[in-house]
C-alpha cells in the first residue's frame, strides 16, 4: 500500500482538479475515508486469509468492481436528495468512483507486495503499473511509524503529492484565466 495519507491527499486532489463545487467536512471526509477504505482488507491477515487469495490484500477490495459498487451505496446513501441519474447524481457517483479506484492505481505504483487485482473476481490476476516509483508502505500503523517512514513519506510526496498539487495548480490557473477571458 501506498500510506493512507497518499490516499486521502489524492482523492481530495484529484476531486478539487475535477470539480468546482464548494463541498462541506462530510462529503470530503467520506470521500478521503472511501481512498482509504480497500486497505480494511489487511484485517484478513489475522484470520488466516492469504495475501494472493480474493479477499486477500489488493484483492477484492481494490478492484473497479468494488469502487463502482461503494461509490454507488455512497451516492445512494449520502445524497439521497438528489434526484438519481441526474446530471448531479452521475458527477457524484463518478468523483466518489475515482477517489476509491485512484486507491488501486497509487498501490500498483509501488515498489513492493503483490500486485492489485483491478479485474477481480472475474480475473483475479495481479496487476502493478509498468512504472512503480513509489516506496511501499509496510503494513499496519505500527509498521509505517517504523524506521521506513520517512523514506516512503518522501517518494509519495516526489511522486504523488508534488504531481498532483502541480497538476491542481495549473488547472485552477486555466479556470481564472478563462473566467477572465469571459468578462
Ligand atoms: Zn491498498
Amino acid at each position: 500500500m501506498a500510506s493512507a495519507f497518499t490516499h486521502a491527499f489524492a482523492a481530495v486532489a484529484l476531486t478539487k482538479t475535477m470539480s468546482t463545487t464548494k463541498r462541506g467536512w462530510r462529503f470530503w471526509t467520506l470521500l478521503a475515508g472511501s481512498a482509504v477504505l480497500p486497505d480494511a482488507d489487511v484485517i484478513g491477515f489475522p484470520f488466516g486469509i492469504n495475501y494472493g487469495g480474493l479477499l486477500g490484500h489488493r484483492g477484492l477490495s481494490h478492484s473497479l468492481l468494488f469502487a463502482a459498487l461503494w461509490s454507488l451505496l455512497v451516492v445512494f446513501w449520502e445524497f439521497r436528495a438528489v434526484a438519481r441519474c441526474s446530471e448531479q447524481w452521475w458527477r457524484l457517483l463518478g468523483l466518489f468512483f475515482v477517489a476509491t479506484a485512484s486507491h488501486g492505481v497509487l498501490d500498483a505504483m509501488t515498489d513492493g507486495g503483490l500486485g492489485v487485482a483491478f479485474f477481480s473476481p472475474f480475473d483475479t490476476t495481479r496487476y502493478f503499473l509498468p512504472w512503480r516509483p513509489i516506496s511501499v508502505s509496510p503494513i499496519g500503523v505500527g509498521g509505517f511509524f517504523s524506521g521506513r517512514c520517512a523514506a516512503v513519506m518522501m517518494s509519495e510526496i516526489i511522486y504523488v503529492w508534488l504531481p498532483l498539487a502541480i497538476v491542481r495548480s495549473f488547472v485552477e490557473m486555466l479556470r481564472k484565466w478563462r473566467a477572465r477571458e469571459r468578462k
